[in-house]
């Protein structure tokens, strides 16, 4: 593994600041977790998605043809790691648009359907969501029930999905059913469908996360009408076609090491400005162990983010690689929070709203959001499941 970057990389990457510090964003700008998609922000997100689309940045690594810029996909990762540290909103076009709903459409999709998504998907201009989950099915995602029946060159699909981060603002969804339910085996009898949001029989009711966001949403079906040209690859055999687009999901990690590495940079700042008794707070020898533990976790976190794209530019997928950065990154995040709340006192529990809060709030923010953020793409636990028996073959787990 080479760990440097060209020197047409270094400075791409420096576009990428110049233009998301003096076009994009307002001074100052810094996006809360999970917050891009509350009604009164996401007008913003839009205008954001639409500009970076305009740049065919958002999708770089597509063929030219499909809105992207045949970029590797190193060249993307710096966009979306430049990205992630500023907190860009809409980056992914909703929940999965840009890292696994277009990649899958470019494997697995018709023609028909790489046309009619994966350019507005490109510009910034439709926006996605993804139904896997259900009451009853989680990490064990095979349960799932919404049921679909074919009905001549229509399924009709019947059911619930709940946890549908970026539901309500999505145009397109993403959606698991079950198609076969005497299938011998669970996972088989599955089917990958693409929804247009705005089909009769749809229906979204907000979830409002612990922080206050309105981030996911249950989503009810009753009789929805879904042409069958919207099936993606073949029908009943959505479980392996889910496991592809799985594998394009968890390496998005690289994005949360990098979040991490700007809210370590704003503590320790703030550990520097901030006086107690006289005397800097950056002198505490307790604050400093824990930054200092921090920066190295950032640092690994960083590296293991890498590895996975680099696996990528030679043509392998991430498997249990994936794992590892997602569980890593989001557990230093989840870690940092806890120690940011620790070092600020009370003034750590003011949130987004506030204007004592320090740091503009993002702290309390990143505490309660990054809970989910060990849920989400898989549990911690299921990601080192697949650690154990991918990476280190170990046996099954019962
Ligand atoms: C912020 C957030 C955003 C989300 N966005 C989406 C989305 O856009 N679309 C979507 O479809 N879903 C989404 N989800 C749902 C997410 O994928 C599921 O919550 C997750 O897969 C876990 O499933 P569950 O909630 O049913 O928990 P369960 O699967 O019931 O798990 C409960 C507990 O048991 C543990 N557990 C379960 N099985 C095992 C096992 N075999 N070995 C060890 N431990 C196990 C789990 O780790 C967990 O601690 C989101 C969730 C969150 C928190």
């Amino acid at each position: 593994m080479d760990f440097r970057f060209t020197p047409e990389e270094e400075a791409f990457r420096k576009e990428v600041q110049r233009f998301i510090n003096e076009e994009l964003l307002p001074p100052g700008f810094w996006g809360g977790m999970e917050d891009e998609f509350d009604l009164e922000k996401f007008e913003f997100s839009k205008q954001v998605a639409r500009k970076l689309g305009a740049k065919r940045w958002l999708a770089m690594n597509w063929p030219e043809e499909y809105g992207g810029l045949a970029a590797s996909p190193i060249q993307h990762m710096i966009f979306k790691e430049e990205a992630a540290y500023r907190g860009v909103p809409g980056i992914d076009m909703g929940v999965g648009g840009i890292t696994w709903v277009g990649p899958t459409l470019l494997l697995l999709g018709t023609e028909e359907q790489k046309k009619e998504h994966l350019l507005p998907l490109a510009a910034g201009e439709k926006w996605w969501c993804t139904m896997y989950s259900e009451p009853g099915a989680g990490s064990d995602m095979a349960a799932v029930m919404c049921r679909a029946v074919r009905q001549g060159d229509e399924y009709i699909v019947n059911g619930q999905k709940v946890w549908t981060s970026a539901g309500h603002i999505a145009d397109w969804g993403w959606l698991l059913v079950k198609t076969d339910p005497d299938a011998p085996k669970k996972h088989h009898g599955i089917t990958l469908l693409l929804v247009d949001m705005k089909t009769p029989g749809i229906t979204v009711r907000p979830l409002i996360n612990m922080a206050g966001h309105h981030f996911f949403n249950e989503i009810f079906f009753d009789d929805v009408h879904v042409p069958v040209a919207n099936l993606i690859g073949e029908e009943n055999r959505g479980w392996y076609h889910t496991m592809i687009a799985l594998s394009f999901e968890r390496t998005a990690g690289v994005m949360f090491a990098a979040g991490a590495r700007r809210l370590l940079e704003e503590l320790v700042r703030f550990a520097k400005e901030t006086k107690i008794d006289g005397q800097p707070l950056g002198k505490d020898p307790s604050v400093r162990q824990k930054l200092a533990e921090l920066a190295i976790e950032v640092e690994v976190g960083r590296m293991l983010g890498y590895r996975v794209v680099w696996l990528q530019t030679k043509e392998a997928i991430p498997g249990y690689e994936g794992a590892m950065i997602k569980v890593f990154a989001s557990e230093t995040l989840q870690r940092m929070a806890n120690i940011g709340t620790q070092i600020m006192g009370l003034y750590g529990q003011l949130g987004l709203d506030s204007k004592w809060a320090p740091l503009q709030g993002i702290i309390a923010d990143t505490y309660m959001n990054s809970v989910g953020m060990l849920i989400a793409a898989g549990t911690s636990e299921i990601l080192r499941n697949i650690i154990a028996e991918r990476g280190l073959g170990l046996p099954r787990g019962a």
